[in-house]
């Protein structure tokens, strides 16, 4: 289906404007983004399409080629009108540009067309929340640079959609290139690209087809007790996030925490931040046994301390972990279902997504998705 057609059809006039925002794997750094640390996200080729042409009323008509019930806004609606559905995201977005001190002047007509898998970890909602401020910010003459469309696609999601996540989704998604690793440092916002040599590695994502629930209590949950551990930390060392402490500074501090669960938690984050630096290092050293090595401690890491992993995601990591040509293997995003990333020789690519898609049908009876 031609989006451009459909549009017109749809909306009775043409697009005015029509931008791509990608997904992202998260390569390392996981549950660091909202603890001041490092992530090391790459952007996807799937993602999602905005098309967006003004109208002259103060209406938002919504509509995706993904997805049932189109919506209407009305944009001087004084109270929200979220109701638990997509056209929440573009809505929540809008919201966001005038809390950001950029609202929209008038209506729009906006079409959306993903190619994300939504629900898989590969952030399709920071996608689609990039898509749309790109949109907007064109049509209406915004301006609005990519580190702000990523602040305001986080606003929307933390503040209206009610998902607390930090900002790695939708600053890879505002500023990320396809087989480029970019190293975030989520406290200042500084990043840098690694290219992916993908003569010598392939990132290879396996969709346990598991849906997470992010919103879930469980998320929440870590949050909570990320800020137990820090409170307890600073009485003995005064530090503005979990991540701005050294595993070391941990070793001979952390028995201040008493909680043996927000212990574990704790470990994880800061470990994971160590992890994510030297990775990043080892990545751009070439050193792709070592790179591998600490995916899979990243993996152990959220299955064992932070508890974000589930079965099919364990088995996923493992089967491939123990598999020929796989550098390393984790679970990525949030966690509780999702995707695994695997990197893997170029050459072992075909047999690798043979031998563990046939594997997981195997042991769940379930068709997984593989992503190179
Ligand atoms: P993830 O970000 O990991 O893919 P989320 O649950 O955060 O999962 O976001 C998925 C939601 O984003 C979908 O349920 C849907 O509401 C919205 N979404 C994703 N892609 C599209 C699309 N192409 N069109 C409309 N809505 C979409
Ligand atoms: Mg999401």
């Amino acid at each position: 289906m031609d989006p451009v057609r459909t549009f017109l059809q749809t909306f009775g006039a043409p697009p005015e404007v029509m931008r791509f925002a990608p997904g992202r794997v998260n390569l390392i750094g996981e549950h660091t983004d909202y603890n001041g640390g490092y992530v090391l996200p790459c952007a996807l080729s799937m993602g999602v399409t905005c098309l967006c042409r003004r109208r002259e009323d103060r209406k938002l008509r919504l509509y995706s080629l993904d997805f049932p019930d189109d919506g209407i806004i009305e944009l001087d609606a004084s109270e929200p009108e979220l109701g638990g559905r997509w056209t929440d995201y573009p809505a929540a977005v809008v919201r966001s540009l005038a809390v950001f001190g950029a609202p929209l002047t008038g209506g729009a007509d906006l079409m959306f067309k993903g190619s994300v898998p939504p629900g898989s970890g590969l952030s399709s909602s920071a996608a689609l929340e990039v898509a749309t401020g790109m949109a907007l910010s064109d049509a209406f003459g915004l301006g609005l640079s990519g580190s702000e469309l990523a602040r305001i696609g986080q606003l929307a999601e933390n503040r209206f959609i009610g998902v607390n996540c930090g900002i790695m989704d939708q600053f890879a998604s505002a500023l990320g290139t396809p087989y480029n690793a970019m190293l975030l440092n989520t406290q200042t916002l500084e990043y840098s690209f690694t290219p992916i040599d993908l003569s010598r590695a392939v990132p290879v994502i396996v969709n346990s087809m598991v849906k997470h629930s992010l919103a879930s209590s469980a998320y929440n949950d870590r949050r909570r007790e990320c800020e137990a551990a820090l409170s307890a930390l600073k009485s003995r060392l005064d530090k503005p996030t979990l991540c701005a402490y050294t595993p070391e500074e941990f070793e001979s501090i952390g028995g201040v925490i008493a909680d043996e669960t927000v212990y574990r938690r704790a470990r994880h984050v800061i470990s994971e931040n160590d992890r994510t630096l030297k990775a990043a290092e080892a990545l751009r050293e070439n050193r792709l046994n070592d790179f591998g090595r600490l995916m899979n401690l990243s993996h152990a890491s959220l299955r064992d301390d932070y508890e974000v992993s589930c079965p099919e995601l364990d088995f996923l990591a493992e089967t491939a972990q123990n598999a020929e040509g796989v550098f390393g293997a984790r679970m990525t995003g949030g966690g509780f279902g999702g995707c695994t990333v695997n990197l893997v020789e170029p050459d072992r690519v075909e047999s690798f997504v043979g031998m563990i898609r046939s594997a997981y049908l195997k042991r769940f009876g379930v068709e997984a998705k593989a992503y190179i």
